[in-house]
């Protein structure tokens, strides 16, 4: 099917049609009898985003059951959890309303984090994957799905653990993850998810010192096993602890990570309000220093990370609030920041890159705003998103704005 696309305005500030099709999911050329017009007179189009960084097992706890919020830090939200008995069917209804809300305000690709541990065996996991089937029946996004395998993974704590990871390669996960900075011997947890990541031929995407402490840095760890020729994407989610480095040391840092081509993502909404609690001063900034890392060449990413659940109590799973926060957190310019959370994220995630010429991936979003700036500034809410080159939303709100008349005012005693 094709679909015009009508009087659009492209980032460079011109205006045109564009089509899409549906069959091969990509832009293509001036069709004269479209199956579909679409006028987008007033709206400007963007790569649409790509969450790098979601946890959608997770998603939504809070609103059910507010009590599992921890105000103590990342622990406590850890603690928090284990309250939370494994339910299948509670998983796939609450990451289904993520998904469509995040298909809704215009992500096209799903990058999810999921638990496997002692307390959930394989059923999050499962959940997830029948998630990611039905989002695949329908065509509505890509979804990809993270194994977060618990810690101890290392001795005989790690026994089961590590049986696990067995397990979910098999059971079909995109990707090995983990937190080794939490293990008693992180660099030994790193290997053994590196090793059944490279056996299996995934990526790796760690959950990395997730803290201020400076001495957690288990990042070079990180380094070592992909420059020690680890042959798929690695990705450093969180790295908070590379805000309270020194400066000698995160440049050395910094070059080696842009030398091993490891992707850094900034989790800023979590982490600023899970870390930081310890009362002391200064109140440190809990958020990657990525554009640091991006001066010296390292590519860097951002996502959303928790929505409603034990460690964030909030989200609005809109990309146009997390570039926001990353333009005040982190000193990104605009472009910059929506790129983070879209086209880079494609790119860490060896995706096909989508555009706007004919041939590009159809991976769009379309919102009623004069620019980037406009749409950003006022978080635009009338939306067309476009997957696959196929509209997977519409979004257009109505206000009524009630102003008062003026009113003729009759002076006392006058004689009309
Ligand atoms: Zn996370």
């Amino acid at each position: 099917m094709i679909t015009k696309l009508q009087q659009l305005k492209l980032p460079d500030g011109s205006a045109k049609d564009i089509f899409v099709d549906s069959l091969s999911g990509q832009i293509t050329a001036w069709h004269d009898h479209p199956d579909v017009i679409v006028d987008l007179e007033g709206y400007i189009a963007l790569p649409a985003p790509a969450e790098i960084h979601a946890h959608l097992d997770k998603a939504l706890l809070a609103l059910e059951n507010p009590d599992l919020v921890a105000e103590g830090g990342l622990r406590f939200a850890i603690e928090r959890m284990r309250r939370v008995a494994p339910d299948r069917a509670g998983i796939v209804a609450r990451a289904r309303r993520a998904v469509e809300q995040m298909v809704r305000n215009g992500y096209t690709l799903i990058r999810t984090h999921v638990d496997i541990n002692e307390r959930t065996g394989l059923s999050s996991l499962l959940a997830l994957l029948e998630v990611k089937e039905w989002t695949k029946r329908i065509d509505l996004v890509d979804l990809e799905i993270v194994g977060l395998f618990g810690s101890p993974i290392t001795g005989i704590a790690g026994t089961d653990h590590r049986i696990l990871l067995d397990q979910a390669v098999a059971a079909g996960i995109d990707a090995v993850g983990g937190c080794p900075w939490l293990d008693p011997r992180p660099r030994d947890a790193l290997e053994v998810l590196a090793k059944a990541a490279d056996t299996a031929g995934l990526p790796l995407d760690m959950h990395t010192d997730e803290t201020t402490d400076p001495k957690v840095l288990t990042i070079s760890d990180l380094i070592d096993i992909k420059r020690a020729g680890f042959a798929g994407n690695v990705t450093a989610s969180h790295c908070v602890s590379l805000a309270s480095q020194q400066l000698p040391l995160l440049s050395d840092l910094a070059e080696q990570l842009a030398d091993a081509n490891i992707t850094v993502v900034a989790l800023p909404q979590t982490n600023l309000f899970l870390q930081g609690r310890e009362g002391g001063v200064p109140i440190p900034r809990a958020v990657a220093p990525i554009r640091f890392l991006a001066s010296a060449g390292v590519q860097i990413a951002v996502g959303q990370d928790n929505v409603a659940d034990p460690f964030y109590p909030l989200g609005r799973m809109d990309a146009m609030e997390t570039a926001s926060l990353t333009v005040a957190t982190s000193h990104l310019r605009l472009d910059d920041a929506w790129a983070a959370t879209s086209t880079t994220v494609r790119a860490a995630l060896g995706r096909e890159p989508a555009g706007f010429r004919v041939g590009d991936r159809a991976e769009i979003l379309a919102l009623r705003a004069d620019s980037l700036a406009a749409a950003m500034a006022t978080s635009a809410l009338d939306r067309v998103v476009v997957h696959n080159g196929r509209i997977v939303s519409t979004t257009t709100c109505s206000t009524t704005l009630e102003m008062p008349r003026p009113q003729m005012h009759r002076s006392a005693g006058a004689n009309l």
